[in-house]
């Protein structure tokens, strides 16, 4: 009964989530990596890199023609970023709540963007992560390789919610 019920609300399993460079930076990889773990995600890709303004084109290829664009790909390319694929229950509606609104201004306490940072003029905000499941596709196949990403067991599979 209750998989009938997960499979008819829209269940999707994987994101994207990156650290972006002021994350980086700021040493925060662990404590956004720690936040995932704890939800009971399961990383399934993961890696480091210096995004080239090909790469983010793509990825923000819905916002190329906004006036804030040259700025966010001075933001984007200002370091690395760590950037990786999370499986679990409802992976996007979920790690959305987790990081919170675009805007650390309005980021609720509790969420990555409302625990770690503050509005500062422009929006650095830490973190990226997949806001459709179409979305999730198709960054997922814009940052990785088949091969990079990993089908592992879960031992604590009944008691994390993975499906
Ligand atoms: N952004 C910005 N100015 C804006 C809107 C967005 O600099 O007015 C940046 C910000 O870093 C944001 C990213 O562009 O995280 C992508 O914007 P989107 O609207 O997709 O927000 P997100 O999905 O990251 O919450």
């Amino acid at each position: 009964e209750a998989k009938k019920h997960v499979f008819k609300t829209q269940y999707h399993k994987r994101t994207l989530i990156a650290v972006k460079p002021d994350g980086v930076q700021r040493r925060l990889v662990g404590q956004i990596i720690q936040r995932f773990e704890l939800r009971g995600f399961k990383l399934v890709g993961l890696k480091m890199l210096q995004v080239s303004e090909d790469l983010l084109s793509r990825h923000y290829s819905q916002l190329t023609g906004k006036p804030f664009y040259p700025d966010l790909v001075k933001y984007m390319t200002s370091g690395p970023v760590v950037v990786m694929v999370w499986e679990g229950y409802n992976a996007v509606q979920t790690s959305r709540a987790m990081v919170g609104l675009t805007n650390p201004a309005d980021a609720q306490a509790g969420t990555v963007r409302g625990d770690f940072i503050m509005f500062i003029g422009h929006l650095r905000n830490v973190v990226h992560a997949s806001d459709s499941p179409e979305g999730a596709q198709k960054e997922i196949q814009l940052w990785f390789q088949g091969q990079e990403l990993l089908n592992w067991d879960c031992c604590y599979h009944n008691i994390t919610c993975e499906l």
